[in-house]
């Protein structure tokens, strides 16, 4: 499609739909432009938890009544197709009280019922505006992922075709898509959510099969910081961030961006926006690096556990590394972080992997006389941006005094340091490589 005809994707975050006239008036921007626009919502703040709530809680009576009430109470206006999704969201928690056991499929459709109300409250908010908007269920839409219910994955082959024909046939109408975000179908036909905060994910999955000219994740208040605020109150704002810096960000948790958001975007060269409905000047650019930008952002991820693997002989036995990892994969456990020198393997993982991570390694501690120590309680301090290995004169002895790990490639380190001590390194991390500013 030429520049111009390439559609624009706005998602609108739970809490941004809390404002629907600076959403209008966002959306009426993005048609000026002359550009398609689809937009993709996620669910009313805090609608996901309560559904979250109720399936956590499958046999109470009164927090199911609550549940709905709140929902109901959060879509003022709801059309009657609006009104019969809350009656089947209503059926689907009689269902999951009744059956008993967890069952994954089920729980991911009642989970996108949040999703399906908000596209259907906020279409109806946005004809009533004069805006002709249609709500679209990105399942029925032919948005397919794998069957990993709760995580699932898009496949974006399996997607392209219908997906574009689907939003193509109405965007050619004048029409305004708003499609669900956080879920798809799963190559079994059912409803598979993406993991929370999935709608980032959707969207940008979405402008990647249309070939979208850019994708703009619109939340609330924040942008992309150089920290979470409320453990580093100087953070600020930052303006542009390259698809690998921003990868590594996602990935290591910062939670303003589902992990998988940029990859999509990234493949396809689609400029990601991050930004702000309530103030235009905080936006995050995530596109191609630019040579002589300095980026840095950092983040804490716990709570996690180490242990420490002493292999003797280390180095001279081939192959460790591989079964290690190998056995820990065997038994679902995921390495977060793996630090190594000689003799030693620091195997960071989740709190509850451990058991199962030190049942897997057993042969190896046989047959390699290898001993396990730990676990030891740590936070990992993550530092992110290009170039970082330049820094690394302006670590702070803080940083790295008594800590139990450190690894680094030019675009990220972690340093693992005892837990409790996570928000201090923080700080003095943020101090010396963001508030101290550039050489
Ligand atoms: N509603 C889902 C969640 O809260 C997806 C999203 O908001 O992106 O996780
Ligand atoms: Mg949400």
């Amino acid at each position: 499609m030429p520049r111009a005809h390439r559609p624009i994707v706005l998602k609108f975050g739970g809490a941004s739909l809390a404002d629907p006239d600076r959403v209008a008036r966002d959306i009426e921007a993005a048609r000026a432009e002359g550009a398609p626009v689809v937009v993709v919502a996620s669910a009313r703040e805090g609608v996901t938890d309560l559904l979250m709530g109720a399936l956590h809680h499958p046999r109470s009576n009164a927090v199911r009544r609550r549940v709905l009430e709140e929902i109901r109470l959060r879509h003022p206006g709801l059309p009657p197709a609006g009104r019969a999704t809350l009656t089947r969201l209503r059926r689907l928690l009689d269902q999951v009280a009744s059956s008993g056991s967890q069952d994954a499929p089920l729980s991911d459709r009642v989970l996108s019922q949040g999703e399906r109300l908000a596209v259907r409250w906020l279409s109806e908010d946005l004809r009533r505006r004069g805006i002709p908007a249609v709500p679209v269920e990105s399942d029925h839409l032919g948005l397919i992922t794998d069957n990993a219910y709760g995580a699932s994955c898009i496949l974006f082959d399996r997607s392209r075709a219908a997906v574009r024909r689907g939003l193509g046939e109405r965007l050619r109408k004048g029409e305004l898509p708003v499609v669900t975000g956080y879920f798809g179908r799963s190559l079994e036909g059912r409803v598979a959510t993406l993991g929370r905060g999935g709608s980032d994910y959707a969207a940008a999955g979405i402008g990647a099969l249309l070939g979208a000219e850019r994708v703009e994740l619109v939340k609330r208040h924040v942008a992309v910081l150089s920290a979470d605020p409320n453990e580093v109150p100087e953070a600020r704002p930052i303006s542009e961030l390259s698809y690998e810096e921003a990868e590594e960000l996602a990935q290591f948790g910062a939670r303003v961006l589902h992990p998988l958001t940029i990859e999509p975007a990234r493949a396809q060269s689609i400029v990601l926006r991050v930004r702000s409905l309530d103030d235009a000047s905080v936006v995050t650019t995530i596109a191609p690096a630019r040579p002589g930008r300095r980026n840095r952002a950092l983040t804490l991820l716990r709570p996690l556990r180490l242990l420490r693997l002493r292999v003797p002989g280390g180095r001279q036995r081939p192959g460790i590394v591989a079964e290690v990892s190998q056995r820990l994969a065997a038994a679902g456990v995921n390495l977060v972080q793996l630090y190594t020198s000689s003799a030693l393997l620091c195997l960071v993982l989740d709190p509850s992997r451990v058991v199962a991570a030190i049942r897997a390694l057993a042969p190896v501690t046989r047959e390699a006389a290898a001993m396990v120590e730990g676990p030891y309680p740590v936070t990992l301090v993550i530092a992110i941006g290009d170039g970082i290995l330049d820094d690394l004169d302006r670590l702070p002895s803080a940083a790295v005094l008594g800590a139990e790990g450190f690894s680094a490639t030019p675009r990220a380190l972690s340093i693992a340091v005892p837990e409790g001590r996570g928000p201090e390194v923080l700080r003095a991390l943020h101090r010396a490589l963001v508030t101290d500013g550039v050489r």
